[in-house]
């Protein structure tokens, strides 16, 4: 891993008005659109292929392969969408991004359309956040009239029109084929896959999914190169990232970083656990990664080494917990969001979030018994690789993982009639 901490994404966040055309202009943005627009598409793919840049969204898919999957022999119009629907228990990456300095998204939007041949793009938001709605659209905005986007992108002869799209606020929507079922106005409900969207996408044509934070990636690897690119991070871990950092922390925020960091060495950036207490858990990518615990410090924040620790990298949603945090509870919290979000289409999901969290709130309440835990494992069970969708096997991920490390917790509540963090419901105080 290189020790440079030198930020790429979040360069300009600091900048008054960084989020203005004008700022951005000022620290050389929009001349990576001109460089790639002189090249040639297949060219601007192979470049992202040999940068190594991996999708941000959560599950490391090679950006510059899924690309390439695009059928440039289909005669249907080939569409991008940028994934702004961040919903991830504890991930708030994306949102920042946007908010700071949206026309690295534009632009990466336009160099990205560009590569695939699409002459339409889109930039699905979550509908709760109307703040950040209204600053892309004004970016947008300003890129059209600067002749970033529109017909005859600087006299290149490339079209591309750009629009914002609001969401209106489920989870299963970021799921990207639930995006496109929300995006063409239906219900946002999983599809099956395959095909997958590069294939068959948005209105059953070629279709680009990217996260903003890979998309926003894209303009610095065509100004200073995929070498560049792959000279950060680790071999097959590629590049600076944004971790968010969450919950116990002295310095809660943004952290961007190589692919490989350490949480121990994040949490020295952070100004460490807060005062006086300790770890207890934490998640690597969001609530639906498998929990970790203070062994795994020293894990690399990698696809590859999460991957070995038994989690997964996830969103890189650092969400740190003390030692005052009861995990019952914490994972309680999150299975009930699971089972909100449930889009209802498959039942081992639909049921089995409902018999979760009917499972788990009596384990919390202290009047479970050694069966419920075995029942409630049963059931993660029977939901993990029988469901539709990732969200069923996500929503099993705490409980699995919490169990592993943290059973005598679940014990020590029906061993002593309550949670044993609250003197007010546990006899282990009397
Ligand atoms: P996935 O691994 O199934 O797919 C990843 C991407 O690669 C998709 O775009 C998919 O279309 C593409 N792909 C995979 N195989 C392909 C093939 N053979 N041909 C063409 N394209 C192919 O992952 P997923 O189910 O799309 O996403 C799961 C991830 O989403 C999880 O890792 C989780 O961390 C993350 N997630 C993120 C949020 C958020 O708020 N950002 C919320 C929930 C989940
Ligand atoms: Fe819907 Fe859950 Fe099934 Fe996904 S796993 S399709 S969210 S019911």
């Amino acid at each position: 891993m290189t020790d440079t901490l030198t930020p790429v994404l979040s360069d300009n966040w600091d900048a008054e008005r960084s989020w203005t055309l004008d700022s951005y202009a000022d620290g050389g943005g929009y001349d990576a659109l001109k460089t790639a627009l002189g090249m040639e598409p297949g060219a601007l793919i192979d470049l992202v292929k040999d940068s190594g840049l991996r999708g941000r969204g959560g599950a490391g898919f090679p950006t510059g392969m899924k690309w390439g999957f695009i059928p440039q022999d289909n005669p249907n119009p080939k569409y991008l969408v940028v994934n702004a629907d961040e919903s991830e228990p504890g991930t708030c990456k994306d949102i920042p991004l946007m908010m700071a300095s949206p026309h690295t998204l534009v632009e990466g939007v336009i160099i990205s359309a560009y590569a695939i041949r699409a002459n339409h793009a889109f930039i699905y938001v979550r509908g709760e956040v109307l703040h950040v709605i209204r600053r892309l659209q004004r970016a947008v905005q300003e890129a059209y009239l600067a002749g970033h986007l529109g017909k005859d992108i600087h006299g290149s002869g490339y079209d591309l029109e750009l629009v914002v799209h609001a969401g209106a606020g489920a989870y299963i929507c970021g799921e990207e084929t639930a995006l496109l079922d929300s995006l063409e106005g239906r219900r946002g409900q999983p599809r099956l896959r395959p095909p997958f969207p590069a294939v068959a996408g948005l209105y059953a044509s070629p279709t680009v999914i990217n996260n903003v934070e890979s998309i926003a990636s894209v303009p610095s690897i065509v100004r200073n190169g995929a070498s560049w690119f792959g000279s950060m991070g680790t071999e097959k871990s590629k590049g600076m990232t944004l971790y968010s950092l969450s919950g116990h922390v002295t310095r809660p925020g943004q952290y961007e970083a190589p692919l490989g960091i350490t949480l121990r060495q994040l949490l020295d950036l952070a100004g460490g656990v807060r005062e006086g207490h300790e770890l207890k858990f934490w998640t690597p990518g969001g609530s639906s990664t498998p929990i970790l615990t203070a062994e795994h410090l020293d894990v690399p924040l990698d696809y590859e080494g999460v991957g070995a620790a038994g989690s997964m990298l996830g969103t890189k949603a650092l969400q740190v917990f003390d030692e005052t945090t009861c995990v019952v509870r914490a994972v309680l919290r999150w299975t009930e969001f699971y089972k909100h979000e449930s889009c209802g289409k498959c039942t081992p999901c639909r049921e089995g979030t409902w018999w979760l969290v009917q499972t788990l709130a009596r384990l919390e309440k202290g009047q479970g018994t050694e069966a419920d835990l075995e029942t409630l494992l049963d059931q993660c069970d029977n939901i993990l690789g029988r469901s539709f969708c990732a969200l069923g096997d996500g929503a099993t991920s705490p409980i699995t993982s919490s169990i592993q490390y943290f059973r005598d917790e679940y014990v020590a509540h029906f061993e002593h009639g309550g949670c044993p963090f609250d003197p007010a419901k546990s006899t282990l105080f009397a």
